[in-house]
């Protein structure tokens, strides 16, 4: 498993170049924490693409990302598997300046600030973290389903 790096995200960007790859969720340290382990396995795997885009003419990465974490619902305490789809847009600025200036703009970008051999992986792992439910719990089917319905 090679880290990936992409050397220079605005030239990436303008060129509309791509890459993807996946990873197991049990080798991110990160996430040891929030991930259930069933008989002392993590299971779960990422997927992502990267793809570089101008967008309103700004250097932008569309990063898509796909995955199956194992989490504890707070609700029944037993695992369940909670689908993990994200979609983003985050925008390259040159330095502090431009970036503070697009978000005095918008202050809904998703800016950061393109360094060099950026780290993906890392990238990934963020939004990932980002995006687990502040409380887990089953969408669906959960066993104390109705013992909740039932309280009101
Ligand atoms: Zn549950």
């Amino acid at each position: 498993m090679s880290a990936q790096t992409v050397m220079d995200p605005i030239r990436f960007a303008r060129e509309a170049a791509s890459l993807g790859g996946e990873f197991a969720l049990a080798e991110v340290d990160r996430l040891r924490d929030e991930l259930v382990e069933e008989g002392g396995v993590v299971t779960g795997v990422a997927t992502y693409r990267l793809e570089g885009a101008l967008v309103g003419g700004r250097p932008a990465l569309r990063l898509h990302i796909d995955a199956n974490p194992t989490l504890r619902c707070q609700r029944c305490l037993g695992p369940y598997v909670q689908p993990l789809r994200v979609e983003e847009v985050i925008f390259l600025a040159r330095n502090d300046a431009e970036m503070e200036r697009w978000e005095k703009i918008d202050p809904l970008l998703d800016v950061i600030v393109a360094v060099e051999h950026m780290d993906v992986r890392m990238l990934v792992e963020d939004e990932i973290l980002l995006s687990l439910p502040v409380v887990p719990r089953h969408e669906e089917d959960c066993p104390r389903h109705d013992d909740v319905l039932g309280e009101h």
